[in-house]
């Protein structure tokens, strides 16, 4: 009988995403060459590191030397400790009171999003870092960084040890001028509150304004770390601001098996709906992949498509949670149990997160952190 684990450990079977890691490393390096001086990379790992998977990215990341790094929750941050994560691990987001030994069991440091809880984070009674999370304008987390007397008062309180502070730009993503001066008076309020407080003898560590698109249109901004997120996995939010960023490369690609190949004649119809009506006989194949493991059902009725022998498959009839099928009339000889690509290259072929996207009306950031749990996740 054949060992169940090694059967286990085949991640190639059903739908997998492939995890280019020269991709990152070149990724890492472009972004680290972009950084003004003296400041380094805090990659975001949140959301399972964009669906590629925290605790393999993390993994790469600190073998390439990376110390910091971010998670929008704290069972996040456990997650990375208990696989070996060290240095630095910031929780972007809220904590609630009931998990704050975890912080201190984890050694996580915790974004202080604002006055009120501050003090509830006192109270818990034992010293947790923070980094105070400064609003100048986005206004989700953080401290108005006009709140002078608020700031300074997290200072005061005995527990809380502050290593850090930072703001998040909200309209870094285009050099448009609304959002330009909006960027700029951002950063004006940060750094002019940083040196208030410096003037008054508060000390004022590890600063961080940047996320992906602070590096790209804002490099000059200076800082002790940047927040990179969806730069990382070597894209941006759309196709028009990917394609300015050639170097990027993606990390992700996205693959299913052909579970069978058959025959649709002439008046008949296939999937859900029967939204889809063959109106010559044509060859389709059905993919072992679905919404559930995060393609879009927008995708459904030729919006989307795979590469199969790195010819373009259209889509036909609805996405299924668990399978689509797709149109393989003008691809000769394809057989049960080959591969499909959702996303990444086949032969000359590529469709990218951007493509997909794009057809389902969303960002590539939205597509790539609702990658199914249940995909194996395979670096190559
Ligand atoms: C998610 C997040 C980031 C990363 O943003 P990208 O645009 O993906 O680089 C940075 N900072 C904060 C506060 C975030 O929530």
């Amino acid at each position: 009988m054949a060992d169940t684990d090694d059967c286990l450990e085949f991640c190639r079977g059903r739908a997998w995403l492939e995890l280019d890691a020269a991709a990152l490393r070149e990724n890492i390096r472009l972004l680290q060459k972009r950084l003004p001086d003296g400041c380094r990379l805090m990659p975001v790992v949140k959301a399972d590191a964009y669906g590629h998977g925290a605790v393999l990215i993390a993994k790469e990341l600190q073998k390439e030397g990376v110390q910091a790094f971010c998670v929008a929750g704290v069972r996040e941050g456990v997650q990375l400790r208990r696989n070996g994560i060290r240095g630095l691990i910031l929780v972007l987001g809220y904590t609630h009171p009931k998990q704050f030994p975890l912080l201190c069991a984890y050694q996580l440091t915790q974004t202080v999003i604002d006055a009120a809880y501050a003090k509830q984070l006192n109270d818990y009674g034992e010293c947790i870092h923070v980094h105070i999370g400064i609003d100048t304008g986005m206004h989700r987390l953080g401290i108005r960084s006009s709140m002078l007397d608020e700031i300074r008062a997290v200072y005061e309180l005995e527990h809380l040890c502050v290593d850090g502070l930072f703001t998040h730009l909200c309209a870094s993503d285009t050099m448009a001028e609304r959002e330009c001066s909006y960027t700029k008076a951002q950063a004006e309020a940060f750094y002019d509150l940083i040196g208030q407080l410096q003037s008054m003898g508060y000390p004022c560590p590890n600063l961080h304004i940047q996320a992906s698109y602070g590096v790209w249109n804002y490099p000059q901004l200076a800082g002790d770390y940047a927040r990179v997120g969806i730069a990382l996995y070597g894209v941006l939010s759309t196709k028009e601001d990917t394609e300015k960023w050639k170097e990027l490369q993606p990390v992700l690609s996205l693959k299913a098996r052909i579970a069978t190949v058959k025959t649709l004649y002439e008046g008949e119809s296939a999937g859900y709906g029967i939204q889809f009506t063959a109106r010559r006989t044509m060859r389709i194949a059905t993919l072992t992949i679905g919404y559930a493991d995060g393609l879009p059902r927008a995708l459904s009725c030729g919006v989307g498509g795979a590469l199969v022998h790195g010819v373009y498959a259209p889509v036909i009839g609805r996405v299924c949670m668990d399978q689509t099928t797709v149109d393989i009339s003008n691809i000769p000889s394809v057989q049960a149990g080959e591969e499909a690509v959702l996303i990444g290259r086949c032969g000359q072929l590529q469709i990218s997160v951007c493509d997909i996207a794009s057809q389902a009306g969303t960002i590539t950031n939205e597509i790539l952190s609702r990658m199914g749990a249940r995909l194996e996740r395979v670096l190559v």
